[in-house]
């Protein structure tokens, strides 16, 4: 059995829905369905989330904020229109202005958008509708509440055969509605996934898969057809965007496997997501992923090996200036630390001072504009000469390596450069690990 959640750019007019019937009755294992808000039909267009914020922000303003809801008004009527159906929009959407007009949180307001598209989705489906602010719980500190969501959501699904459940938004022990952050229907497709015991969470969207490398820097990049959650948390954390970084832990618990797949080329497999894998893998790297945005902090001391706890200072200076760090590659008379810009800005003179104080260095560096470069793959432990030929790569580039760090898991290894740099060592990377046909 299968769960499916589609973004916001395969539900976002009613061609696009049409694509997802088609879908769904294709393959009768794809019961219950997860549908975001509107989202962009094309380049430059507007997802209705946003102009829902935006009616909920004039409003709170003492606008009236009418022709904002006009736009989003017509976005379903055509949607409804589109698909020929007769759900009778028009009171849903004069009951949700009525209530915006007299106070409505913007949680609740924005969270329309999911609200009405399952409405209109489920009566052209012929499913029933299940309304998660019955079925998602947070507690009133508005932080999910798993396990009685689990419990519920379980039994309401016992009840219906198929289903379409909107995403993005539960509700709070006083029955106010909460969403999660944004991008969080992929959070309700996974909670759903959970509940049902579902086999497969296929999250639909309007890319191939999870690409190998940043398509705006890597031109045609391949997409990866296996990759386990840490390789996908490794890159994510490193600028890989596929999924809500909170969409992993509903499912990664009960060892359910998320296929990432494309509305528009539904029968391509795009990419699995899975617990672990057994393979005998094919590919020794998975996938690069970088950013820029990092500054490195080195300390230098003769004889820094032979003093105890001169690591243990610097990071209690970090931390006394509520700094926190990425990697801290070492040498035997230097440590650095890699920070993010955005943690040391303004601070740097301090954080001097106090290393100053608690180290006495004989020098001290800070040196902003490194980019990091993950590379990442599972079958780099069982494959001899990654490190070489990753750094010949860079070499032969003439891409200056200015830290290296391999991650403990055997999984990465980490390269900073300059930012000057990064597309150009990405490229390198890719060609020599993932172009070979
Ligand atoms: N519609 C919401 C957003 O734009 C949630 C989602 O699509 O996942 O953030």
């Amino acid at each position: 059995m299968k769960v499916c959640k589609f973004g916001g750019s395969s539900v976002a007019d009613a061609a696009q829905i049409k694509k997802v019937k088609e879908i769904i009755e294709s393959d009768r294992q794809r019961v219950y369905v997860v549908p975001s808000a509107p989202g962009k039909r094309v380049e430059g267009d507007t997802k209705v989330t946003d102009m829902l914020y935006a009616y909920h922000a004039a409003v709170s303003r003492g606008e009236s904020g009418d022709e904002i809801f006009e736009e989003i008004r017509q976005r379903f009527i055509d949607i409804r229109d589109g698909l020929g159906v007769s759900t009778d929009i028009e009171s849903h959407l004069d009951k949700i202005a009525a209530d915006v007009q007299a106070g409505a949180c913007e949680d609740y307001t924005v969270s329309r958008g999911e609200y009405l598209n399952g409405l209109l989705l489920a009566d052209y489906l012929g499913f029933d509708f299940i309304d998660p602010a019955g079925a998602i719980f947070f507690n009133a500190n508005g932080v999910y509440e798993s396990e009685k969501t689990r419990t519920v959501m379980r039994g309401r699904l016992r009840q219906s055969r198929t289903a379409v459940i909107p995403g993005f938004y539960g509700s709070m022990p006083d029955g106010t509605i909460k969403t999660f952050s944004r991008g969080g229907s992929d959070i309700t497709g996974a909670i759903v996934a959970r509940a049902a015991k579902a086999d497969v969470y296929e999250n639909w969207t309007d890319v191939p898969g999870v690409m190998m490398a940043d398509p705006r820097i890597v031109e045609n990049p391949r997409v990866i057809s296996k990759i386990t959650y840490r390789e996908l948390r490794e890159l994510s954390y490193m600028g890989a965007t596929v999924l809500h970084e909170d969409a992993i832990f509903p499912v990664f618990k009960a060892n359910i496997p998320i296929n990432i797949k494309n509305t528009n080329d539904p029968d391509a497999p795009g990419t699995m997501i899975v617990p672990n894998v057994i393979d005998n893998n094919t590919h020794v790297i998975t996938g690069i992923a970088g950013r820029k945005g990092f500054t490195v902090f080195s300390v230098e001391k003769a004889n820094m090996n032979a003093e105890l706890g001169f690591g243990r200072r610097i990071l209690s200076a970090l931390e006394k200036n509520d700094i926190r760090f990425e990697h801290m590659p070492s040498g035997i008379d230097t440590l650095s630390v890699v920070l993010a810009n955005s943690e040391i800005n303004g601070k740097e003179a301090k954080l001097m001072d106090d290393v100053y104080n608690l180290c006495q260095p004989d020098s001290m560096e800070i040196y902003a504009g490194l980019a990091l470069i993950a590379t990442v793959g599972r079958g780099m432990i069982r494959n001899v000469g990654v490190a070489a030929r990753l750094f010949t790569a860079l070499a032969n580039a003439n891409v200056n390596i200015r830290m290296i760090d391999q991650g403990s898991s055997e999984m990465n290894i980490i390269v900073g450069v300059d930012e000057k740099d990064f597309e150009t060592a990405i490229r390198a990377i890719y060609k020599a690990f993932c172009d070979q046909a």
